[in-house]
């Protein structure tokens, strides 16, 4: 989508520091970290939010790379946070589904 920043980035028009990507999905480190491990996995194709998205396959393969990716990061012994936000209540910010992977230090809960 043409105003997107995520679909600059998948498209190398905006630059990234990618960990990963193949035809489907990317995953870059988020540009604001809030832990030491922060990264965000998306779909390349532009979906706005996760309760925009049909595809259960896609929805499966994001958050399994999500999981892969974390283990490569480090977070396979003490664990991470793996959070889809959604919409205004969500806290959504970028209106292009992603996966934040936070870890790499303890994490409070609930959110506020
Ligand atoms: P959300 O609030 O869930 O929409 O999160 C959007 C995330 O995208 C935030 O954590 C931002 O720091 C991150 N972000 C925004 N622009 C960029 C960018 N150009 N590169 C990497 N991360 C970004």
């Amino acid at each position: 989508m043409g105003d997107c920043i995520f679909c600059k980035i998948s498209e190398g028009k905006i630059s990234a520091k990618k960990i990963f990507e193949d035809d489907e999905l990317l995953a870059f480190e988020d540009a604001a970290p809030q832990a030491p491990v922060h990264f965000l996995v998306i779909p390349k194709k532009h979906i706005a939010n996760i309760m925009e998205c049909s595809d259960a396959g896609l929805l499966g393969r994001l958050m399994f790379k999500a999981k892969d990716l974390a283990v490569l990061k480090g977070c396979g012994e003490d664990g991470a946070r793996f959070v889809v936000n959604c919409k205004g209540n969500g806290g959504q910010t970028v209106p292009h589904l992603h996966v934040h992977v936070l870890g790499g230090r303890p994490l409070a809960w609930p959110p506020g």
